[in-house]
């Protein structure tokens, strides 16, 4: 609101539910939320439909036997989702404030979201890895998304940083396109699931670089990645040897590409100076026990912001029905007691 501009607040200025997140579990609260009349706004942010947009096919999402598209499964989400009354609105959340009901959210562009039930499902981003040069050559060669970037690097040799089945993914997408490539992976040993590390390994043009890591990337802007500096030690994790003052081997590589696959780090930065409780590694903590709840009364997470350790689009569409539920079950709550405390405040004012 613009200074000197007085208004009296509505009801209907405030909202019952507001999803930060359209990811899978952003999606499936709202389809809940949405089925329960709470009218839920749902606000996209900077990466909307979250990371199954960025994914090819999903093969393990029950119902599905032949596999969906990623990108299908949160389109056909969303419409669900606005089917039953949903509204959509692009808006990244830069400022919350959290310690008064109504919560109020500040979005990136100056406008301001009342609502009394919030669920975080803000999700999480790619990691980067910390290579000399990264910040230079995101998105002119080095990329985050092998779907996204991938048919940019046909007859190239390239390499995929990482070791779990988003490498894999990566790895195997690209080997549509490139002549080569090369998976690097700091240990020796694989944290994929077998049947994704069996692809890839069976697969003619992927190789494995083990025990090693990238330290820098070569090239410019100009003329994009022309290569890398990898450095490797017997016993695995040779940067933290480096660090550490150790001796490690290195050896530069011509590459056209470089793909990170190295996990995710949880969208949490606007609840850092709010009351809702974090981890350490940044995810929203819920209360213990099966409930999306937080530690702030009408707060609720649902997904990867909240799961270091599940992850899956299932469990992820799992957990935002249960903060949709959550969010249904305190609503009410509160309403009873609103109602409860009705008749004791009147007779309080005829007293007076
Ligand atoms: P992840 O399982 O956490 O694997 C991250 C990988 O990157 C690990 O191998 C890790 O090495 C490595 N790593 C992390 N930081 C690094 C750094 N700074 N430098 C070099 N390497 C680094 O993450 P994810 O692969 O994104 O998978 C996340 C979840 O999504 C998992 O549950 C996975 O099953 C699921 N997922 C499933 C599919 C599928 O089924 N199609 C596809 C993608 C993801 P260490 O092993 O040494 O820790």
């Amino acid at each position: 609101m613009s200074e000197g501009t007085e208004r009296t607040e509505t009801a209907a200025d405030v909202r019952d539910v507001v999803v930060v997140g359209s990811g899978v579990a952003g999606l499936s609260a709202a389809v809940y939320a949405a089925r329960a009349d709470l009218e839920p706004l749902v606000l996209e942010g900077p990466e909307p439909g979250g990371q199954l947009t960025l994914t090819t096919d999903v093969e393990n999402f029950l119902g599905f036997p032949e596999g969906v598209g990623g990108m299908e499964l949160i389109q056909r989400g969303k419409e669900q989702a606005k089917r039953f009354g949903a509204e959509f609105v692009h808006g990244t959340v830069e400022d919350a404030s959290l310690e008064e009901r109504p919560f109020e959210l500040e979005l990136a562009n100056g406008d301001a979201l009342r609502t009394r039930a919030l669920i975080v499902a803000t999700g999480a981003s790619a990691r980067w890895v910390g290579a000399d040069g990264e910040d230079e050559l995101m998105g002119y060669g080095v990329s985050t998304c092998a779907t996204c970037d991938g048919a940019f690097h046909r007859g190239d040799d390239v390499l995929v940083i990482g070791g779990g089945d988003s490498a894999m993914e990566e790895a195997l997408f690209l080997a549509k396109f490139a002549d080569s490539v090369t998976v690097v992976h700091r240990r020796d040993e694989l944290r994929a699931s077998d049947i994704m590390a069996e692809r890839a390994r069976d697969h003619e043009r992927i190789s494995f670089r083990w025990n090693a890591e990238l330290l820098e990337i070569h090239g410019s802007q100009a003329e994009g990645v022309t290569g890398a500096t990898l450095v490797s030690h017997p016993d695995g994790r040779p940067k933290s040897k480096l660090e550490a003052g150790g001796e490690v081997d290195r050896e530069d590589v011509a590459a056209g590409g470089v793909f990170y696959g190295v996990g995710h780090v949880p969208n949490t930065a606007f609840l850092e100076e709010t009351p809702v409780e974090l981890a350490e590694s940044g995810h929203l903590e819920t209360l213990d026990g099966m409930t999306t709840e937080t530690a702030v009364e009408g707060i609720f997470g649902a997904g990867d912001v909240m799961d270091p350790e599940y992850r899956q689009a299932i469990t992820s569409a799992g957990t935002g029905s249960m903060a949709a539920l959550d969010a249904e079950t305190w609503l009410d709550a509160q309403e009873l007691e609103l109602e409860a405390e009705a008749p004791a405040a009147a007779e309080a004012q005829a007293d007076d």
